[in-house]
């Protein structure tokens, strides 16, 4: 760097999940970053005492990991210490719960549940570390001005101003740097809230032959009790509870109002799930924990000049049946440094204030992830019909055993959707295009069969699909 560059400076808002790791990669990137949030320090004793009914797990697969890795601190390793392997899905069926998992994959696949709070506490831990990091907590941001570099905050009674190159909002589905955004350029902007609400409850541990602390369920599958228009899910956590997620309609949420309705309504659907959460527990959590809205966000572009942009949550939030928002989150920063790379974008801020190659990058980044985002926005609304009713339809089943089997021949040609989306970084617009052709050829495979089968009777195998599936590769 010469002597009348100087150093760029990035303003983050917002310290989540993804506002913590993107900060870590700027500063990996040589720049100064000023990180902000909300709310207070969550590490200090006094904030983590009042985290009760908030989601508390996640499933973390490879494109977070992925991301994880490529900061080349070994967050990946870091993270996974604490996690717990999750191989398939349990779909807890009828009144008596009847159990059958569902692989999610391969022998050696999976997802990994971990404890959200941790993750964010590790990654602050990390940026705390990094000399160019500053990080600033009860930051409320309040307007930019994009033009100028100028973020204003409420900080208490008082107002603050801090000067940026770049200023990033890692502010979430709510994200008030995307309002800001919105008043500077001309943003496509799509939101819908689902007719489903989300309550937390907590299966505690129980004790094992030992006398120790044990899992009340198959800590490594994510459990599921699909209901057509609501459903349960469980996912464990390292300290042997479980976090169940009831979905429901929010008019249900309404109705079931009263314990002994609660009582009804778990008796009649999730019979087998009341010994281990307690009854006592269940009432409680049932009625005091909040009620959370799942809203959908698309938009785009998502950035103004080389002034400032959009990342995270803030600029894609999804309903959560992909388990994929902050999955997508991490792979977006991922890209985004991948680009900045392909554009030579480095951290010295020329004569006249600007950052060689960054205009190009945000340009050709919020056009190429935008299409991503959306895809995995569709998804996740899919998933929640397949969560909620597909799990325990035979034709379902039959698809996925027919594409697993098929993989398992054709690992390159044929590779099942959840695969794709969980266990690669393919993008997930380039997942969904490949998944819409192999729909296609094997509706075809399946209807030219009918005959086939009837011809030969039995052992037509797996070769017969051969020809087609040869065919599709060349998409
Ligand atoms: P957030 O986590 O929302 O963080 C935004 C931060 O910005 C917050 O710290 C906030 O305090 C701060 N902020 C907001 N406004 C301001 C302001 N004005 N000034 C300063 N700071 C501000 N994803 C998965 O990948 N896997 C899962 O299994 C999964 N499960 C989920 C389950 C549920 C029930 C829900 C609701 C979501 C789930 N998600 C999951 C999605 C995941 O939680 C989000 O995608 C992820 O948290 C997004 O991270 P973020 O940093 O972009 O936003």
């Amino acid at each position: 760097m010469s002597s009348t560059e100087k150093t760029a400076n990035v303003a983050i808002v917002g310290a989540g999940l993804v506002g913590a790791l993107n900060a870590i990669y700027f500063a990996k990137r040589g720049w100064k970053v000023d990180l902000f949030e909300l709310r207070k320090d969550m590490r200090l004793p006094e904030v983590k005492a009042n985290q009760r009914g908030k989601s508390i797990n996640l499933a973390l697969s490879e494109r977070g990991l992925s991301a994880l890795r490529n900061s080349g601190l070994d967050l990946d390793q870091l993270i996974l210490e604490a996690a717990v392997p999750l191989r398939a899905r349990m779909v807890h069926i009828g009144k008596e719960g009847r159990q059958m998992s569902q692989a999610y994959g391969k022998k050696d696949q999976h997802i990994n549940a971990v404890d959200r709070a941790r993750l964010n506490e590790e990654l602050l831990d990390i940026a705390d570390k990094l000399d160019n990091i500053t990080i600033y907590f009860e930051h409320n941001l309040l307007q930019t001005n994009m033009d100028k570099g100028e973020l204003i905050f409420t900080v208490g009674s008082e107002k603050k101003t801090y000067q940026s190159d770049l200023i990033v909002g890692a502010d979430g589905a709510y994200s008030r740097t995307r309002a800001q955004l919105m008043r500077r350029i001309r943003m496509d902007y799509a939101q819908e809230y689902i007719d489903t609400a989300y309550c937390e409850l907590t299966m505690p541990p129980i004790k094992n032959a030992g006398g120790e602390d044990d899992f009340a369920l198959d800590p490594n599958h994510l459990h599921i009790w699909p209901r057509h228009t609501f459903m349960l899910i469980a996912l464990p956590n390292p300290d042997k509870t479980f976090t169940c997620t009831l979905f429901m309609p929010f008019s249900m949420f309404e109705n079931i109002d009263s314990d002994s309705k609660v009582m009804d309504f778990f008796r009649e659907h999730f019979n087998d799930s009341i010994p281990l959460i307690g009854e006592k527990r269940l009432l409680q959590e049932y009625s005091s924990n909040p009620r959370g809205a799942l809203i959908s966000i698309k938009c785009k572009p998502y950035h103004y000049k080389d002034k400032a942009m959009i990342i995270g949550d803030a600029a894609h939030a999804m309903v959560p049946f992909y388990g994929q928002g902050m999955n997508c989150g991490f792979q977006d920063i991922q890209v985004l440094h991948e680009t900045l790379d392909k554009h030579n974008v480095g951290a010295e801020l020329s004569a006249d204030g600007k950052v060689s190659g960054l205009q190009k990058a945000l340009d050709e980044y919020s056009i190429e992830r935008s299409k991503d985002a959306h895809a995995i926005c569709d998804l996740a609304m899919y998933n929640h019909y397949e969560m909620q009713s597909a799990v325990t339809s035979p034709l379902y089943l039959a698809r996925k055993r027919l594409e697993g089997t098929l993989h398992h021949y054709f690992p390159k040609t044929v590779i099942p959707l959840y695969t794709m989306v969980s266990f690669t970084t393919i993008r997930y617009s380039e997942a969904i295009r490949r998944w819409n052709h192999q729909t296609w050829w094997l509706n075809a495979a399946a209807a030219t069969s009918v005959s086939v089968v009837a011809a030969t009777a039995v052992g037509l195998g797996l070769r017969y699909y051969e020809p087609m599936i040869k065919s599709i590769s060349k998409y």
